[in-house]
């Protein structure tokens, strides 16, 4: 059976213009990420500060506000996927994350996913595919289907790569 990984720790993220590829990775991984891809710096530290979200920016101006204003921020350094995932992670006290089964949230839209049976889901899948695989997860808000495939191993290697560099983080502190 596949289950929804629960990660979140209770922090949520807002991402900004220059981290689709990092928030996408992030809702995989069960965490409330916010990606804004077209929104004024100030709008930006004002979601950040009013839905208590982390905000998450390559860009060094804003990371000064958000310092400024005291609330929570991590700058992004943009090297790779995996090192920027265990960046931001570890700055947020998260010390481990699993992906054992498909994500718990929708990559495209951050809606939560819940389990389908075949049936339910045949209409908005490709033949092949319902042949194929049993077991669906669809979001309950943009109604996109999941299930196991290539995609979601690469996935899973790389939340395995950055789980154990948290484990490395951790002890070296
Ligand atoms: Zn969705």
């Amino acid at each position: 059976m596949l289950k929804a990984p629960n990660n979140n720790n209770g922090v949520t993220f807002l991402a900004d213009a220059m981290l689709g590829s990092i928030a996408r990775k992030l809702r995989v991984f069960g965490f409330d990420t916010l990606y804004v891809a077209h929104a004024h710096d100030n709008e930006i530290l004002k979601m950040g500060i009013d839905q208590n979200r982390v905000i998450l920016t390559a860009d060094k101006e804003l990371f000064k506000r958000i310092v400024k204003a005291g609330t929570r921020g991590v700058l992004v350094s943009c090297s790779s996927d995996a090192e920027d995932l265990v960046h931001i992670l570890s700055k947020n006290g998260i010390t481990s994350i699993d992906l054992n089964g498909i994500g718990s949230r929708c990559s495209i839209c951050n809606g939560l996913l819940t389990g389908r049976t075949p049936e339910q889901v045949k209409n908005a899948i490709p033949d092949k595919v319902a042949a194929c695989h049993s077991e669906f997860f669809q979001c309950v808000d943009c109604s996109k289907v999941y299930w196991e495939g290539g995609h979601l191993r690469r996935l899973r290697t790389l939340a395995k790569s950055v789980d154990s560099k948290l484990g490395r983080a951790v002890t070296a502190t």
